[in-house]
């Protein structure tokens, strides 16, 4: 049985002191008897978010804290940019990649996507792989062929051996901040899809056990409902992860 993963997405959101409260707030409060939780910040307050963690509970499997974006490069002359091993320094544990915001505002390929996912498979960090259809490609039927693309990209040239550490995300940029959300079957069949094109790319096993997140206006009145469904292990939480309350209501909203 998968455990489900619930992950909160900040965005560029908050400043260093809201940051502090709410991951305080989310590390104290949640359960995570029946599932895992990672909370995502600007990458400027992973320290001291970190730091506000460690003060409350211990940062493991079940409770940890990820980055929104990373580098595909080790170092070197790249102004901005942050490293894999910068971030597994701070311990940070999960990086999220290829979110439909960066494909489409900072022009991130699957041919960029892939080049961070190596990276991050070469590291102790977990990667969260987003992928998801626009409003047209749904309306022209392309959902399906789209998210295939988009996962035949990322994980091109990587060995099982690897790929068995990604978290997938299906993520409708048509939900996404929109308040529109995929309904639980719309979602069920894309997922559906993405285990077995997993399975066809690798093998039975990594179908079996790959968790497979649903992102896109999820809130905590349908939280429930999409987490109910056989392939949907989870849910990446962009809007409603920047309430305490909420959030903790989707955590616990996930299936045990
Ligand atoms: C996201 O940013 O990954 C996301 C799903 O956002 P929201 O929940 O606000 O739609």
């Amino acid at each position: 049985m998968r455990r489900h993963l619930i992950a909160g997405n900040w965005k560029m959101n908050l400043n260093g002191e809201q940051a502090v409260d709410l991951a305080t707030a989310v590390a104290s409060l949640a359960k995570t008897e029946h599932a895992d939780v990672v909370i995502c910040p600007p990458a400027v307050y992973l320290d001291q978010v970190l730091e506000a963690v460690r003060a409350v509970r211990l940062i493991g499997k079940d409770f940890s804290i990820g980055a929104q974006n990373v580098s595909d490069q080790p170092n070197g002359a790249l102004t901005g940019e942050i490293s894999v091993a910068m971030l597994e320094d701070l311990g940070v544990s999960y990086v999220i990649l290829g979110h439909s915001e960066r494909r489409q505002y900072l022009h991130e390929t699957d041919a960029v996507v892939n080049a961070k996912l190596r990276a991050v498979l070469g590291s102790s960090l977990i990667p969260i792989v987003c992928v998801g259809e626009t409003l047209t490609e749904r309306e022209q039927g392309e959902t399906l062929a789209v998210v295939r693309r988009q996962v035949a990209g990322a994980f091109s040239g990587i060995p099982a051996e690897l790929a068995q550490k990604a978290e997938l995300a299906y993520e409708p940029v048509w939900a996404i901040g929109t308040g529109k959300t995929a309904t639980p079957e719309q979602a069920q069949e894309v997922h559906g899809d993405l285990r077995k094109l997993m399975g066809e790319q690798y093998n039975d096993q990594l179908a079996a056990t790959v968790r497979i997140l649903y992102g896109g206006s999820v809130k905590a009145d349908n939280a429930a409902d999409l987490m109910s469904k056989p392939d949907i292990d989870g849910a990446l939480v962009g809007g409603a992860s920047l309430q305490a309350e909420t959030f903790l209501k989707i955590i616990a909203a996930a299936r045990p």
